[in-house]
């Protein structure tokens, strides 16, 4: 099964990917963590991507859709794979739909824009491994230690409040545009973000089709 989950910065995307993930034994793909490991690297398009990233703005589709080309011609995406964060724009979608990749359903995780910036301010990201937490909803074991790799958890640059209003901004413009683009190809499923992770996840594993 190929999926996209698609929502504002902060809607519960990575969380719901990862669990989805792991209900089908298939790749969560996330272009932030790849994008964010890059300039962490200091690689070419990492550098190019950081300062796009910090400021809350799109990295260029040219870059994003070279590194899902990559990404999803691996060995682990034959028997599936979940897009979390992409695609952002309508040109990206095209892109997608050029490459001949059928996609399944796109998850909508909708979240009203008052609820997001009150969650935003409680996320934190593993500096190692780019697994998400948060404060309040989905708190690490250990304050500040992530449960998976043991590195430390960090609030991300681009949670800031303001850069997460010019996100919010950006989100509306570019990637919302994406709801009515696959609702025409009769792919959009609207999962309504809940208060309790557990229960958007119940809501989420039934839109996909998984029974638990
Ligand atoms: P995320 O972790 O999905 O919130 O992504 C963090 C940042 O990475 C975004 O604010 C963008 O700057 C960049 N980014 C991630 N995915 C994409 C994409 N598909 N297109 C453009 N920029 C992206």
């Amino acid at each position: 099964m190929n999926l996209i989950f698609l929502g504002a910065p902060g809607a519960g995307k990575g969380t719901q990917a990862e669990v989805v993930s792991e209900a089908l034994g298939i790749p969560q793909i996330s272009t932030g963590n790849i994008l964010r490991e890059a300039a962490k690297n200091g690689t070419e398009y990492g550098l190019k991507a950081k300062a796009a990233m910090d400021s809350g703005a799109l990295v260029s589709d040219e870059i994003v859709i070279g590194i899902l080309k990559e990404r999803i011609a691996e060995d682990d995406c034959k028997n599936g794979f979940i897009l979390d964060g992409f695609p952002r724009t309508v040109p990206q979608a095209e892109a997608l739909d050029a490459m001949n990749i059928r996609i399944d359903k796109v998850i909508e995780l909708s979240v009203p824009d008052e609820t997001i910036k009150e969650r935003v301010s409680g996320r934190r990201v593993c500096e190692g491994c780019g697994a998400s937490y948060h404060v309040m909803f989905k708190p690490s074991k250990v304050e500040g230690v992530c449960d998976k790799c043991g590195a430390a958890t960090i609030i991300r640059k681009d949670d800031q409040p303001e850069t997460v209003l010019e996100r919010l901004a950006v989100y509306h413009e570019k990637t919302a545009p994406l709801k009515d683009y696959y609702e025409k190809q009769g792919k959009l499923v609207t999962v309504i973000g809940q208060e309790e992770v557990e229960q958007t996840s119940k809501l989420t594993l039934e839109a996909v089709g998984v029974v638990k």
